[in-house]
């Protein structure tokens, strides 16, 4: 593809742990006329997204709104406004990303205390409340989909601990959000972020975050500044939250257009609903797979519905089939990542790729490559 020919990029199925297909109407809203970021229908439009954060994250809080980067902007997010050197953070890790929150946590000066659970299982609540008598954390952090290894994590009872620990909750809901139930308020969550591109269907680049008053109160309490400017949630607040909108970055307007859309799309459809249909695409992945004799790698009481981590089968060439799966199908789905890399595929069903087709789609395209 020289740079004098046009874009001309193939229709792919996507698959994988995420981008995701993209609904044809999120596609048109971004093709929309270029506003400012400070025009009044432009803060119009963040006020609307802002309300659909709290809504999908079933919160109250008044801080929610969308950081103009991706997931693991996100994350940083969270962490450094939260933590302070000399901090201390207990960070559980079942997978790539909770080993990418104790890094960056690290960076931030915070002492770290790391409880682990072997990949594709979930954090036992019983080593976190073991840990937690040897640490006194300001936050417990946990992802609640690992989309490394497809494990959901439960959070009620880790987060029941982290308040008894006086810790603030931190949770990772990238890949959760808008496909599984992620409900802030009930489960005691005191910082969480997710992305755009996973569940939620919009293109990748945004990263929807939320803090509690307990949490907003720990930023107000700090005693030095945010390590980075443009992730310092001080700043940042008066632009998305302030009486005044001062200008504080270029918002990337298009995929704020784009964002608003995938999110009226999430709520026409309701959110139980949502979740009813990546259960039963998974369930219809599960039964079809399972016929062709490839076996899921987590229990079936910890599957993600949106991320389904499967064993590839004895004397198959990885790379071989999910190049095949590209170039003859057009379907993408994703290899392993860390301890799975050349042991899993990791098979997403998030959000617009959450349908039956996909599901028939791939399951004959493996058939007749298998
Ligand atoms: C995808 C993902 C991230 C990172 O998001 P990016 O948009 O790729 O930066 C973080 N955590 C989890 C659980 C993810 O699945």
């Amino acid at each position: 593809m020289a740079y004098q020919s046009e874009l001309n990029t193939s229709r792919r199925y996507l698959m994988g742990p995420g981008p995701s297909d993209v609904h044809p109407r999120v596609l048109k809203a971004m093709a929309t006329p270029l506003i400012g970021h400070l025009d009044p229908q432009f803060v119009d439009i963040m006020d609307d997204i802002k309300q659909m954060v709290q809504l999908t994250f079933q919160t109250n809080n008044h801080l929610a709104f969308v950081v103009s980067a991706p997931g693991s902007a996100g994350m940083e997010t969270c962490l450094v406004n939260l933590l302070e050197p000399g901090d201390e953070a207990l960070i559980c890790i079942h997978g790539v990303f909770g080993g990418r929150m104790a890094d960056i946590a690290e960076r931030c000066g915070a002492r770290v205390t790391r409880v682990e659970a072997p990949w594709g299982e979930p954090i036992d609540a019983q080593q976190v409340k073991a840990a937690l008598e040897h640490c006194r954390p300001k936050v417990l952090a946990i992802v609640h989909a690992e989309t490394s290894t497809g494990v959901l994590q439960p959070l009620e009872e880790i987060g029941r601990l982290a308040h008894e620990a006086g810790a603030l909750f931190l949770v990772d809901a990238v890949t959760s959000y808008c496909g599984t139930a992620v409900k802030v308020d009930e489960w005691g969550i005191d910082a969480i972020y997710s992305g755009a591109q996973k569940c939620l269907s919009a293109p990748p680049g945004l990263s929807p975050v939320s803090f509690s008053d307990k949490a907003v109160e720990a930023l107000e309490r700090r005693n030095t500044k945010v390590q980075s400017w443009f992730l310092d949630l001080s700043l940042v607040r008066s632009y998305w939250a302030g009486a005044k909108r001062t200008y504080h970055h270029t918002a990337p307007v298009s995929a704020m257009f784009a964002l608003r859309e995938a999110y009226r799309l999430v709520l026409e459809e309701g959110l139980e609903n949502r979740f009813a249909r990546h259960r039963r695409n998974h369930e219809l992945l599960k039964r079809e797979l399972e016929a062709l004799g490839v076996e899921f790698i987590v229990h079936p009481d910890y599957r993600l519905p949106m991320l389904n981590a499967v064993r590839i089968p004895d004397g198959v060439d990885d790379a071989v089939v999910r190049r095949r799966l590209l170039d003859e199908y057009n379907i993408e789905i994703g290899g392993g990542l860390g301890q799975f890399a050349g042991k899993a595929w990791r098979i997403g069903l998030m959000g617009e790729s959450s349908t039956p087709n996909h599901v028939n789609m791939l399951v004959s395209a493996l058939k007749a490559i298998l």
